[in-house]
């Protein structure tokens, strides 16, 4: 057990990030994973709530708002997520026997298997964020996946058993764009990791801290785009620096050459601004969505014409999908008095949470409210019980042919 206090948190926020990441696909909140784009219906679940692929500008919204937040972070806390959350340092200190520098059954079959099981593993845990894992564990165990779920797993168990027997921290420093970009975000303020200015005459040339560092460099000689901010080397000089009764040489610090922390700082300020900007936008997106989605399109079937009654009669069909979590009782309405304007069928229609129906209407127009010219018209879906109009399209009424 270390006595290094970064690494004993490291070591938690690792497990509940294993945990969460692996759990999360089994939570289920009504009914449904917790998280999860669903591949076969094209509907992403997310904590209850799920949005279809025609609603994904609030994704985009969302993604926005991720992106302003990653730049905010890393220009208040440098690279935090290097160190601590991203899933290739968590998999890589999961997998750290396998580093030839450390002792123990380093590049032995044994330390292979495990680092493949491990990749199995995390290839098909990548794969309940699209396939229901019960689904997916339930095929597996009768021997019916499919052939493209098959080629995936396997595919991505091979690149993870790649990234992890070989690639490892080499990723962070040549292939992570997000490593690439992040000095772009630092300022004189960003929290970031290095060696007392003041106190570089203190040491003692013991080397621990290279030696202890994933990616072989040493942070002594200043900041270095592949530091991952792990703090190893921060526990490796503390240990040595304790037997003289001193505290380390290299820690975390707001600045390159030591200073406090300064959270309210203009561009900070600003991209705080904007991130919340993009957090009330996407929030506003998400809360107004229509539960009820509807198309109007013209019955190629049904040509426009005069019944016996002389009403001009106009026929459409409605696609209505309920993108809600809800069953939903409607009618067809339009905003006409139904004296002039009928609707038919205007019987209630019942539409189960995430079905899509297509309903043809037939609306008859009296000849006297077409000689008006008035041609648009809206065409309601409302609830049943309520009253409340769901939704409200417009639609178009054709003179009669011939
Ligand atoms: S220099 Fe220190 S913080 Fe940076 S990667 Fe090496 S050990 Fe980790
Ligand atoms: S561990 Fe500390 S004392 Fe040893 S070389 Fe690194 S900075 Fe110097």
């Amino acid at each position: 057990m270390t006595t290094d206090r970064y690494q004993r948190w490291r070591r938690i926020v690792r497990i509940i990030e294993a945990v969460l990441i692996l759990g999360i696909p089994f939570l289920r909140i009504k009914g449904e994973s917790a998280l999860r784009f669903d591949i076969p219906s094209l509907k992403l679940h997310f904590f209850g709530f799920s949005l279809w692929m025609d609603e994904f500008f609030v994704v985009l919204a969302g993604t926005m708002f991720l992106v302003f937040l990653f730049i905010l972070i890393t220009l208040l806390f440098g690279r935090i997520w290097c160190g601590w959350v991203c899933p290739q340092t968590v998999l890589n200190e999961m997998t750290s026997f396998i580093d030839k520098k450390k002792k123990g059954p380093a590049n032995t079959f044994l330390s292979m298997l495990l680092v493949l099981i491990l990749s199995v593993l995390v290839a098909a845990n990548l794969i309940w964020y699209f396939v229901s894992p019960c689904a997916f564990l339930q095929d597996l165990f009768l021997w019916e996946l499919g052939t493209i779920t098959w080629g995936f797993w396997i595919s991505l168990t091979a690149i993870m058993f790649l990234n992890f027997s070989f690639i490892r921290y080499a990723f962070c420093a040549t292939v992570c764009p997000y490593a690439k970009l992040q000095g772009a975000f630092y300022d004189n303020k960003t929290l970031t990791i290095a060696m007392d200015p003041i106190r570089k005459n203190e040491c003692i040339e013991c080397l621990a801290c290279v030696k202890s560092c994933p990616v072989n460099i040493d942070i002594r000689d200043g900041s270095n785009s592949a530091c991952i901010n792990c703090a190893k080397c921060v526990g490796a000089c503390t240990e040595i620096m304790s037997n003289r009764n001193k505290t380390s040489l290299i820690d975390y610090f707001f600045g390159l050459s030591g200073g406090d922390m300064k959270i309210f700082r203009v561009n900070a300020v600003l991209i705080g601004m904007a991130t919340l900007a993009f957090l009330v936008f996407t929030l506003f997106q998400f809360y107004h969505r229509a539960s009820i989605d509807m198309t109007v399109l013209p019955n190629n079937a049904y040509h426009p014409r005069v019944n016996e009654r002389g009403d001009i009669v106009n026929s459409f069909i409605l696609s209505v999908k309920n993108r809600g979590k809800d069953d939903h009782d409607i009618i067809i309405r339009t905003d006409h008095d139904d004296k002039d304007i009928r609707v038919v069928p205007d019987t209630v229609i019942s539409i189960k949470a995430g079905e899509a129906q297509k309903l043809p209407v037939y609306v008859t127009v009296k000849p006297e409210i077409h000689a008006q010219g008035k041609k648009g018209l809206s065409i309601l879906v409302i609830n049943r019980y309520t009253g409340k109009i769901l939704i409200k399209k417009t639609a178009t009424i054709l003179d009669p042919e011939g």
